[in-house]
């Protein structure tokens, strides 16, 4: 099935047993497993920028969720 490269953005493949990605685009070859640690590793980042936003780098326990109702 059609998915989004991680790293080129454009159309990559993913093999109907979900276990390899590949992008003919830019040549992107990895595991499944690969892929969601690509994308868990991008959305951490994301979360830590979000983190300096917040002005908390404490914030990591359930109280500061509160902070967002
Ligand atoms: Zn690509």
């Amino acid at each position: 099935m059609k998915i989004k490269c991680p790293k080129c953005k454009e159309d990559a493949e993913l093999a109907p047993d979900f276990s390899l990605v590949t992008c003919t685009k830019c040549n992107l070859e990895m595991s499944y497993g690969e892929y969601v640690r690509y994308i868990a590793h991008s959305d951490a980042k994301y979360s830590d920028i979000l983190g300096d936003y917040a002005g908390s780098t404490e914030g990591q326990t359930s109280g500061s969720l509160d902070e967002w109702d």
